[in-house]
């Protein structure tokens, strides 16, 4: 076997800890694949604690690929070698000139320490002479002092049962809970900024997420759906298997116009998708709603009215923006990717029926009233006969 460059990927103990390691394992492994579907010469080899990959790809794009994976918290370019003492040492020598050149040789600028574990013991060293076995080959190639400390270069040791990996730098990685193995949740996706972000929070505490985006169909246009699609679309590198559900509610939003809403007419709308969000959450197996109110972003999320949606949902609303600034908002969106499709133009069915005044207080009482003058169960099974199921493999590649 000749050193191998690879890629590990980390996890932490502490994001298992009372967790089920299995389960948690399960979900991450599938989450690299799916991270990584379109690299046919992919290699996972999975160790205690660690997934090796290995690719044709160069090992920086598979880095980066990597680092996009939401459970992941540490990710290290390795190389692969065999289990001897000699090799390991020529390795990390070789791997230290890479990086950082053998000009350095003989500077005091750079310290270095050697930390070597074994998570297979079956090997001639143990890990304090294995350590120190590499630490004299670097000392004596490169003369710098040895720092336990703070060391400014780490050369990390890691014997394993059919191999070792030796790497001179790591990076953090997205952190977080693999996507699935908390459970799974509905989000309601507007085409907006928040609830895409909210979904990706979602994500990363380990919900499986569904979308649902409700239109203003057939009184508006297409716009807002695509959006939908495009943040579906974007936000699925981060998940296997995502569903987006349409919704066409304009026929509902007049029905509660002709009502009387009045100025509850945002209140009762916002009520009415999240009834009909819930009943589809309950066939889909999911146990949890997610949204991006964030508290006072605007009128209708005062928290009067969160208190009025709550009390439409027989499953519990996550909101994970709760105590977000907008620019604290824009800057995550921009950073997962879907701040640039938000920020498109789009028909908001929130907007379609705008009374001249909007209640920024509603009493349960008044909304009882109202809806009392429907037949909410009825209006919901309608809005869901017409549900469009969408996922991103079907839709058009990104551009
Ligand atoms: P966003 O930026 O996500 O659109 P917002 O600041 O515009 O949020 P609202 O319009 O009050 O706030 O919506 C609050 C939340 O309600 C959204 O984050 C989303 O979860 C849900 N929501 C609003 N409109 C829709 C819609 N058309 N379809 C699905 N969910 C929606
Ligand atoms: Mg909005």
């Amino acid at each position: 076997m000749r050193p191998q460059p690879c890629v590990l990927l980390k996890y932490g103990e502490l994001a298992i800890k009372g967790r089920n390691r299995g389960l948690f394992e399960r979900h991450l492994l599938r989450n690299v694949e799916h991270a990584m579907s379109d690299d046919a010469s992919l290699r996972i080899r999975q160790r205690a604690g660690v997934l090796a990959l290995s690719s044709r790809l160069p090992q920086q794009e598979l880095m980066e690929r990597a680092r996009q994976v939401i459970g992941i918290s540490v990710v290290q370019p390795a190389l692969r070698v065999p289990r001897t003492p000699e090799d390991v040492a020529a390795s990390a020598v070789r791997m230290l000139h890479e990086r950082f050149g053998a000009g350095h040789a003989g500077s005091t600028e750079y310290s270095f320490a050697v930390r070597a574990r074994r998570r297979n013991k079956d090997f001639p060293l143990t890990s304090e002479q294995l350590a120190a076995h590499v630490g004299q080959r670097v000392c004596d190639e490169f003369g710098w002092p040895v720092d336990l400390g703070s060391p400014r270069i780490e050369v990390m040791v890691e014997v394993d049962r059919n191999e070792v990996f030796v790497s001179v730098e790591k990076y953090s990685g997205q952190g977080g809970l693999p996507v699935g193995s908390s459970g799974r949740a509905l989000v309601l996706l507007s085409g907006g900024f928040d609830s895409p972000v909210a979904a990706y929070r979602a994500m990363r505490r380990g919900l499986h997420c569904d979308f649902v985006h409700f239109t203003g169909a057939p009184y508006t246009g297409p716009s807002s759906s695509y959006k939908a699609y495009a943040l579906v679309r974007q936000l699925s590198r981060f998940q296997p298997d995502m569903r987006l559900h349409v919704v066409p509610i304009g026929t509902a939003q007049r029905s509660l116009a002709t009502a009387g809403a009045g100025q509850l007419q945002i209140v009762a709308q916002r009520r009415l998708i999240v009834r009909a969000a819930d009943v589809l959450a309950h066939r889909l197996g999911a146990e949890a709603l997610v949204t991006g109110d964030s508290l006072g972003q605007v009128s209708s999320q005062t928290l009067s009215n969160l208190a009025n949606t709550e009390s439409a949902s027989s499953l519990p609303i996550l909101r994970p923006l709760l105590g977000y600034d907008k620019d604290e908002v824009m800057a995550e969106a921009r950073r997962v990717g879907t701040g640039e499709i938000s920020a498109l133009p789009d028909e908001d069915c929130c907007k379609l029926i705008m009374p001249p005044r909007v209640a920024t207080r509603s009493t349960p009482e008044q909304l009882t009233r109202l809806e009392g003058r429907l037949d909410l169960d009825e209006l919901v099974e309608k809005l869901l006969t017409n549900v469009q199921v969408l996922s991103p493999e079907e839709l058009a590649p990104a551009s």
